[in-house]
C-alpha cells in the first residue's frame, strides 16, 4: 500500500523537476538552442555516419574515372558521372551549365635525369606544370639554384642565360596551418617560368610543394605572359630536389629532360548542378560543391574528389532527413577550377548577367576529407558574428574554427557579382593535405572513410544553419 503522503511527496517531486526542466529549457533558449536545431543537426550526423553514401561515391569517382582534366575524355566521363548520380537522389532539378575550358595534355615522355660533376647520372621523379610547353625533344642544362624567387629576380643574366633554373624552395615546416606554408612557396611553381625565361633560361625546375621528403613530384598550374619567352617547367620531387642541391654545391651539375606536354584549342564541358528548391524564399540562392576536375596525375580524391562528395552527400542527408530548407540550396560541381577557374568565374556571371538571381551565401569544400575542424567565412563582419555564433551547436561535434578566412575558388568570383555575399570555406585538419596535393598518391585509399563521413555531415549543418539565420 503506498499511503497518501507517499503520494504527495512523489508529487511535490515532480513538480520541482518540471520547473527544473522550465529554468534548464529557458536557459536554453536564451543562449540561442533549440531543441529543433540540436535535433536536426543529430540527424544528419547519424545518417551521414550509419548510412552514407559519401565513400562509396568516391570510390567510384576515383576509381571507374580516376584523374580528370579540364577538357580531357575522363573530365567529360566525370560530368556524366556527377549528373547521373544527383538525378539518382532525386533532387527538385538536376542541370547542366556549358562553359568553355582549356584543354593541355601531358604527353606521354616525360623524364629527368641529374647528372653530377662526375659524369654520375641519376633518375628522378618529375611532372610538368600544368600548362608548360613541351622540350621538343632532349634538352640539357647547366643547373643554376636558387632558394626563392626574390633571389633569382635579383640574379645577373650573364649567371643565368642558357642554363635551367632550380628554385629550391621549402614549404615552412613551422606554419601549423599547411595552407600558409603552400602560400608562400606558391610563386615558384606559378612565376617561375617568367621570371627564369626573363633572364634567359632554357628551362625551370621547381621544388615540389609538399611538406614530406618522399618521391612524388607536385604538379600544379604555372603562367606564361606573352611579353617572354615560354619555357618548358616541371616539378621535381622533394627528395630529387636534396639530391640535386648538393649536387649543385659540389661542383657543376646538370640536368636532362624530355617532355612532350602541349595546349590544344578550349573545349565545351560543363558544371554539373543540382537544387533543392526553397519552401519559403524560392530565390534566395545559396550555391555550395567543390571541384570536378583534378589534375592528370592520382585520382583526384583529396583535391577534389572530397569536396564533391561531401557536399553531394550534404544535400542527400539534408533531404533524407525530412529538412525543408527555406531557400534554395544549389549544389554544383564546378569544372576547371585547377588550371583556369572557368566554372567557378562563368557561374558567377551567368548568375548575375543572364539570370539576375539573388544570392545570399555559397560555401565550398575544396582542402581535403580529412576530419573536419570548422568554417571559415569570407565577408563583412556581420556574417563572421553570425559564423561565431553557430559554434554552439557544433562543439559536440570536435568542431572549434569559426573565424573569419577564406571561401574557395570556385565561389571566389560570386563576390564581384554579390556585393557583400558571405563566402564559407569549410576546415578539414591541413596536416597532411600537401602530402597529397596535386601529386600521384592523392588516391582514394589515402581518405579516411570516418574523417570523410564527418566532413559531409558537417556541411550538411552548416548550411542548415546558414539557411535558418540568413
Ligand atoms: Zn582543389
Amino acid at each position: 500500500m503506498i499511503s497518501q503522503n507517499s503520494i504527495n511527496f512523489i508529487i511535490q517531486k515532480i513538480n520541482l523537476m518540471r520547473f527544473f526542466l522550465f529554468i534548464l529549457s529557458s536557459f536554453s533558449l536564451s543562449f540561442g538552442f533549440s531543441q529543433s536545431d540540436s535535433t536536426q543537426i543529430k540527424a544528419f550526423y547519424n545518417s551521414a555516419l550509419t548510412d552514407g553514401k559519401a565513400y562509396e561515391d568516391l570510390r567510384s569517382l576515383c576509381k571507374d574515372i580516376g584523374a580528370r582534366l579540364s577538357g580531357s575524355a575522363e573530365a567529360a566521363m566525370a560530368i556524366e558521372w556527377g549528373k547521373e548520380k544527383l538525378e539518382g537522389y532525386n533532387f527538385d532539378k538536376v542541370y547542366l551549365q556549358e562553359i568553355m575550358v582549356p584543354h593541355w595534355e601531358r604527353g606521354t615522355k616525360e623524364v629527368g635525369w641529374i647528372k653530377t660533376s662526375e659524369g654520375k647520372l641519376q633518375k628522378t621523379h618529375l611532372l610538368a606544370l600544368g600548362g608548360s610547353i613541351g622540350t621538343n625533344g632532349l634538352l640539357e642544362g647547366e643547373v643554376v639554384m636558387f632558394n626563392n624567387l626574390d633571389e633569382l629576380k635579383q640574379a645577373k643574366k650573364k649567371d643565368v642565360e642558357g642554363k635551367i633554373v632550380f628554385l629550391n624552395k621549402h614549404m615552412d615546416e613551422q606554419q601549423i596551418n599547411t595552407f600558409k606554408a603552400y602560400g608562400g612557396c606558391y610563386m615558384i611553381r606559378g612565376f617561375g617560368a617568367i621570371e627564369s625565361s626573363k633572364l634567359g633560361a632554357k628551362a625551370v625546375i621547381n621544388r615540389s610543394l609538399g611538406l614530406p621528403i618522399d618521391e612524388h613530384p607536385h604538379t600544379g598550374s604555372m603562367y606564361y605572359i606573352d611579353s617572354v619567352a615560354k619555357i618548358p617547367a616541371a616539378a621535381l620531387s622533394t627528395r630529387d630536389c636534396d639530391v640535386l642541391a648538393s649536387a649543385v654545391k659540389k661542383g657543376k651539375s646538370t640536368f636532362v629532360m624530355e617532355m612532350d606536354c602541349r595546349d590544344y584549342p578550349d573545349v565545351l564541358s560543363y558544371n554539373v548542378i543540382a537544387e533543392i528548391t526553397g519552401s519559403e524564399n524560392p530565390n534566395n540562392i545559396i550555391t555550395f560543391g567543390g571541384h570536378l576536375d583534378s589534375w592528370d596525375t592520382g585520382e583526384g580524391a583529396h583535391d577534389d574528389g572530397a569536396g564533391i562528395v561531401h557536399t553531394m552527400e550534404a544535400l542527400r542527408i539534408i533531404k533524407a532527413t525530412g529538412y525543408k530548407p527555406k531557400n534554395t540550396l544549389r549544389l554544383v560541381f564546378f569544372m576547371n577550377e585547377e588550371n583556369g577557374n572557368k566554372g567557378g568565374k562563368s557561374y558567377a556571371s551567368w548568375a548575375k548577367e543572364q539570370k539576375n538571381e539573388n544570392h545570399i551565401a555559397a560555401l565550398e569544400s575544396d582542402r581535403g576529407g580529412f576530419a573536419p575542424r570548422g568554417f571559415h567565412v569570407d565577408g563583412p563582419d556581420k556574417y563572421v558574428d553570425l559564423l561565431k555564433s553557430f559554434e554552439k551547436h557544433l562543439t559536440q561535434y570536435d568542431l572549434h574554427v569559426f573565424e573569419k578566412g577564406y571561401g574557395g575558388v570556385d565561389i571566389g568570383p560570386l563576390k564581384k557579382e554579390f556585393d557583400g555575399i558571405p563566402l564559407f570555406g569549410f576546415v578539414p585538419d591541413s596536416q597532411r593535405y600537401f602530402d597529397f596535393h596535386h601529386a600521384p598518391s592523392d588516391v582514394f585509399e589515402n581518405v579516411n572513410k570516418r574523417e570523410l563521413e564527418l566532413g559531409c555531415a558537417a556541411i550538411a549543418s552548416m548550411l542548415y544553419l546558414i539557411d535558418q539565420n540568413l
